[in-house]
């Protein structure tokens, strides 16, 4: 798994953001990325998988189990809510052949690669690049659309 902690939006971070928001970037003039559903993010080295509560409730719906159900089988508790387990070679437990929740998976997944550890500088970028093979391709987002997903990972 590509991890990384996702924090709850705060309200230093909320006061910080305005500013991220006016600063030059190197990907003002967009970036591409088009996932090809290579699972390279779902496996590999163990990392994070947050959930945040609301997004719980969700899966459990989607699985039609209950929460308590979905914390015991797949979750543990991680900060102020939970992560997704994974197996000993670091694959998330919802990945087989792609991802089993697919339409309910997390912001933190929804969000990749628009991390803002991926983001800090262009060589950032390209070494996110080699580790995921949808990046640079595809669709264009501009800065606006990079800048709100990130917004979602505070
Ligand atoms: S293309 Fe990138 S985002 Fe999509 S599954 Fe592969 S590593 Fe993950
Ligand atoms: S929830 Fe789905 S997209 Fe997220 S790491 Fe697990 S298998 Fe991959």
């Amino acid at each position: 798994m590509i991890g990384s902690r996702i924090q709850p939006l705060t309200k230093a971070a909320d006061k910080l953001l305005p500013a991220f928001a006016a600063r030059p970037y190197f990907f003002d003039a967009g970036l591409r990325f088009e996932c090809r559903r290579c699972g390279r993010c779902c496996s590999g080295a163990p990392g994070t998988i947050y959930v945040t509560s609301r997004e719980t409730v969700e899966i459990a719906a989607y699985l039609r189990i209950t929460p308590a159900r979905l914390r015991d089988a797949y979750l543990y508790p991680f900060r102020d809510s939970h992560s997704i387990r994974e197996t000993d070679d670091g694959c998330c437990l919802f990945y087989g052949n792609g991802c089993r929740i697919y339409a309910v998976r997390p912001q933190q997944c929804r969000s990749y690669p628009f991390w803002l550890g991926n983001l800090r500088s262009k060589r950032r970028w390209h070494t996110a690049m080699r580790a995921c093979p949808g990046i640079g391709r595809g669709r264009l987002y501009t800065r606006a659309q990079i800048l709100s997903i990130v917004r979602t990972t505070f």
